[in-house]
């Protein structure tokens, strides 16, 4: 289906055309439609959906059509992203899939001077994108008046709840004009999104972009058990051992982010780190550098697990598994973009099969099990079964025979 049938005009169609977009994605599908014709929508969409552009083409198109100029600070669409990554982001998409539409767009988040923000904002803009807190800076602030706002998007509004936004939503939610279009995507569905959702949305256009709850299947997904104390030894063992050009590792923690950047520097292995201690000039240039090529291994905590757009990001290695299961959609979600094949492997040790039993009772498989040699664990991983299930105590260690990775008796209870 061509992006010309789902109702976009020529101009945006040949934009699309000039970067390579040839086929709508899934939620492309289903949300530009719906979009156009103001409907409020929700949408079950993790990043690598295309989910961006299915709001931003539409809402780009109908912004195009205003005839009279948007008032002095005000903003027409309103687009709330839970990081400053993500509103970079989805920024840069606004500009790029409305290059050559007279548009006025900005980016607003906190970690920088509020004041060229204010100034900016004088005129009025037709799009803008900002995390929750600095949002109501502006507001409060009276850089930002919010009852001209047309449509509210929430984007990723399951990581804005879990980085504790809910109070500042709400407050945005209470200074927004009650008649409005309302945009709402979320990589998961709890109780309370649903419950943010039914109170916000009217007769909304359901969307799923991918099973709920589900990683992307084009993923690889295996798991090597390990003791704690060697896991930055294997990541560094593994890394060499597949060769892998580039890597986006994940760490619980800030200090474990600097420890194995640290260590790869010893060993001269190019890397770099995205963590919440980090200034944002800092932040936004790892990532860059890691774009670019520049970096082979980029280390970050979950701050940086949502929303970042790295195409052909072959590897994901979750070096500690999440506290939080949905995270482990979301990090997985960095690899195998735009049905690009991909591979997310999982070092984990004894201390985090309660957390593994999570990812599998929530992302419905089991994760294939690998033992490498020289890296059997003193303090074995209980086995576990999709659904949650921790089912065997841990075993005796036994001798590794051959030199390639053992896959262990555990796979029999794969699907
Ligand atoms: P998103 O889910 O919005 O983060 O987008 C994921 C990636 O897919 C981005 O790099 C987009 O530029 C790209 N993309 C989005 N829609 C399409 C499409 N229809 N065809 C090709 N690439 C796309």
């Amino acid at each position: 289906m061509p992006f010309a049938s789902l109702g976009l005009n020529d101009q945006i169609v040949q934009t699309l055309a000039s970067l390579d977009y040839t086929t709508p994605t899934t939620v492309q599908e289903q949300a530009i439609p719906a979009v156009l014709a103001g409907k409020d929508v929700m949408a079950a969409a993790q990043t690598g959906t295309g989910k961006t552009a299915s709001f931003a083409l539409p809402l780009l198109q109908r912004l195009a059509r205003k005839t009279t100029p948007v008032g002095s600070n005000a903003a027409r669409v309103l687009v709330l992203v839970p990081t400053r990554e993500l509103a970079e982001q989805v920024h840069e998409s606004f500009r790029t899939y409305g290059a050559g539409l007279a548009l006025r767009t900005m980016v607003a988040y906190g970690g920088v001077s509020i004041n060229p923000q204010m100034m900016n904002l004088r005129k009025g803009v037709d799009v803008l994108v900002a995390t929750p807190g600095r949002l109501l800076d502006l507001h409060r602030q009276n850089a930002l008046g919010l009852q001209l706002v047309e449509t509210l998007v929430l984007d990723e509004a399951d990581r804005m709840l879990d980085l504790g936004f809910s109070r500042e939503l709400d407050q945005v939610f209470a200074a927004l004009p009650k008649k409005r279009q309302t945009l709402l995507f979320s990589a998961t569905f709890s109780d309370q999104i649903r419950a943010m959702a039914n109170r916000l949305l009217r007769e909304p256009v359901r969307i799923e972009a991918a099973p709920r709850n589900s990683t992307v299947k084009a993923i690889k997904q295996w798991l090597v058990t390990v003791d704690k104390k060697r896991k930055s030894e294997l990541f560094l063992h593994l890394l060499e051992r597949h060769d892998w050009p580039q890597v986006l590792a994940f760490c619980k923690t800030r200090k474990g982010v600097d420890e194995l950047v640290a260590l790869l520097d010893s060993k001269r292995i190019s890397a770099d780190s995205i963590h919440g201690d980090k200034p944002q000039p800092a932040r936004l240039r790892a990532l860059e550098r890691f774009k670019a090529g520049d970096v082979r291994v980029l280390v970050a905590t979950d701050v940086a697990a949502r929303g970042l757009d790295i195409d052909h990001l072959p590897v994901v290695v979750n070096v500690d598994l999440p506290i939080v299961a949905e995270d482990y959609v979301h990090r997985t979600g960095r690899t195998g973009r735009a049905g690009a094949s991909g591979e997310a492997v999982s070092l984990v040790c004894a201390d985090e099969v309660e957390q593994l039993a999570a990812i599998e009772a929530l992302t419905r498989q089991t994760l294939e099990r690998v033992e490498e040699n020289g890296f059997v664990p003193d303090h074995r991983v209980p086995v576990t079964q999709a659904g949650g299930q921790i089912v065997k105590k841990p075993k005796k260690p036994k001798k590794p025979k051959a030199s390639a990775p053992v896959v262990t008796e555990d796979v029999r209870f794969r699907r």
